[in-house]
């Protein structure tokens, strides 16, 4: 295992990389932090010689053992071409989370660091607070490994979620409250029964996992940076770590130059970091959140001052979108690169329209946005203004006078 210790966010001091999560001096948050190899050579054939999921890069993961999620990560990296032209953007590039194995979102990276951490631990109930993503992702790991997971959401999560956890075997509570209710509970519950929350008390670890997202996108654009990224935000958890990753592979020297400009979208229902970062704030305001974008409607976001140091410190920014343009997102998504994203990831492509239209990107960068969630979990949101299917008879006939005049003209042909 790499040298691991876990540092206090605000005053900085050092524990062992031990089963805490809190500073014991200032009740500050604790992070892990890796050791960085010093050779970027060696690592970078040891990277290149691993299996093709996140534990590629184990050397700069704070776990032992991988344990869980051996298939998890390593998600393709689109060339989006037909959206690139629609924005405008020659090197538009989707990293596609939508398809991460077992559960179709990038909560399986953070859970597979997690869950193989909680087995080092001894620790055999396993647990979370989730607006959904998670709660699923939890259960199926946890299956596999054979711990028992109980997992806790708001109860008025999409109901395909629900069951996306049940069928793991997963105990599911519903707690009637948001997800920032749900979340003190389980502290609460966490302190009494020292199950492992995997975003709670085993947080440093899991929080780890997301730098893979930077990690794969460097090694997939032939170990460089992109120019600027667009990032979904919850706790912000994600949005700070993709920069570490970023960060930390240009301390190693796998990459070289300047680090990608990070652009946060909320959805404009929840969207208390993006608010603080308009209104020139370094504190972030809790909300309540009212959004179709319940993966990632967190009201008091966790990150949420270190996410705005990091647009600071990036030269980045952040746009929202309502739900009519999370809606149009997801579709503009499925018709120009016919992948289908839920809520969070319609909101990403919004706030990529939003800054593309203000000028945020020059043509010719590469820009990458994080595609981060399925649409197959959230159909309710979008199946409420899906249209009827036109029906006819079985007859040539019908077809000919009923199908052919609403034909729209084929799309035309992207030359690349
Ligand atoms: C959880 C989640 C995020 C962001 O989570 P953070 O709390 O900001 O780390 C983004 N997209 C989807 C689909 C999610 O489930
Ligand atoms: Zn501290």
């Amino acid at each position: 295992m790499p040298e691991v210790i876990l540092r206090c966010r605000l005053c900085g001091a050092t524990y062992p990389p031990e089963h805490r999560y809190v500073c014991e001096e200032c009740f500050g948050p604790l992070e892990a932090v890796v050791a960085l190899p010093k050779d970027p050579e060696t690592l970078r054939s040891r990277i290149q010689q691993g299996p093709p999921s996140l534990w590629r890069y184990r050397d700069l993961l704070p776990v032992e053992t991988p344990r869980a999620g051996l298939h998890t990560g390593w998600t393709p990296l689109k060339k989006a071409e037909r959206l690139g032209q629609a924005l405008g953007l020659r090197n538009l590039y989707i990293k596609d989370d939508t398809v991460n194995h077992p559960t179709l979102s990038f909560k399986d990276r953070v859970v597979s660091v997690a869950l193989s951490k909680a087995v080092e631990f001894g620790i055999d109930t396993v647990a979370c607070a989730s607006t959904g993503n998670l709660a699923t992702a939890v259960a199926a790991h946890a299956a596999a490994l054979g711990l028992r997971a109980v997992v806790f959401v708001p109860a008025d999560i999409e109901a395909q979620k629900l069951v996306g956890s049940r069928i793991f075997g997963a105990t599911v509570v519903g707690v009637a409250g948001n997800y920032d209710q749900v979340n003190r509970l389980c502290m609460e519950i966490a302190d009494e029964y020292g199950w492992g929350f995997v975003n709670v008390n085993l947080r440093p670890y899991y929080a780890e996992g997301s730098k893979t997202l930077a990690y794969e996108v460097a090694e997939q654009l032939g170990w460089r940076a992109p120019d600027a990224v667009v990032v979904p935000a919850a706790s912000g958890a994600l949005y700070t770590k993709i920069w570490k990753g970023f960060r930390e592979l240009r301390e190693i020297g796998l990459i070289e130059g300047p680090l990608p400009r990070m652009y946060g979208a909320q959805a404009a229902g929840c969207a208390p970091i993006a608010q603080a970062w308009m209104e020139g704030r370094e504190v972030v305001h809790p909300v309540r959140p009212r959004t179709i974008a319940k993966s990632i409607a967190i009201g008091d976001p966790a990150d949420g001052p270190f996410a705005l140091r990091v647009t600071r410190e990036s030269q980045g920014g952040w746009a929202t979108a309502s739900d009519e343009e999370i809606l149009e997102g997801i579709r503009l998504l499925a018709e120009t690169e016919g992948i289908f994203a839920e809520t969070a990831g319609g909101t990403t492509i919004a706030a990529l329209r939003k800054l593309a239209q203000q000028g945020a990107f020059d043509p010719e960068e590469t820009v990458v946005v994080y595609i981060t969630g399925n649409g197959y979990k959230t159909f309710e949101a979008v199946a409420q203004r899906a249209e009827t299917p036109l029906v006819i008879a079985p007859s040539l006939e019908d077809f000919e006078v009923r199908v052919l005049p609403t034909l729209r003209e084929s799309a035309p042909a992207v030359v690349g």
